[in-house]
């Protein structure tokens, strides 16, 4: 199964080690702010070619990754569509302590600088990848 990917992310680097891990797994487009990544979420819908997962940065100027997921969540419930597998990613020392204010409405979450190994085996357990 090929993977299609929503990196939303405002860091440059943080942006080039992601896709250099998911582009070999499929097509990858990326967002540099929370406006982009819901546009991007609602164009990939319009087109009917949803993405399968979609990893998002918490700390953005703006809109922040809590704010996206909340409202990718909403247009979901609003218009009947299948969830989209979110991962959050984050480069904060109490991540867990945010995540579990939120955990409900994403997969999981990742702590920056993002291991390879530690993607591959959340991409496992989310059963993109066998
Ligand atoms: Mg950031």
């Amino acid at each position: 199964m090929s993977i299609k990917t929503l990196i939303v992310e405002d860091d440059f680097m943080s942006r080039k080690v992601m896709l250099a891990y998911m582009s070999p797994l499929g097509e990858c487009d990326i967002a540099a702010n929370g406006s982009e990544a819901i546009e991007a979420f609602m164009m990939a819908h319009a087109a009917g070619n949803p993405y399968h997962l979609i990893a998002l940065d918490i700390m953005m100027p703006e809109m922040s990754g809590q704010e996206v997921l909340r409202r990718i969540r909403q247009v979901e419930t609003d218009q009947g569509l299948a969830a989209v597998k979110i991962v959050m990613t984050t480069a904060l020392d109490d991540a867990k302590n945010i995540m579990d204010a939120f955990k409900n409405q994403c997969e999981g979450y990742l702590v920056k600088p993002i291991m390879y190994e530690t993607l591959m085996e959340m991409l496992r357990d989310l059963k993109l990848l066998a």
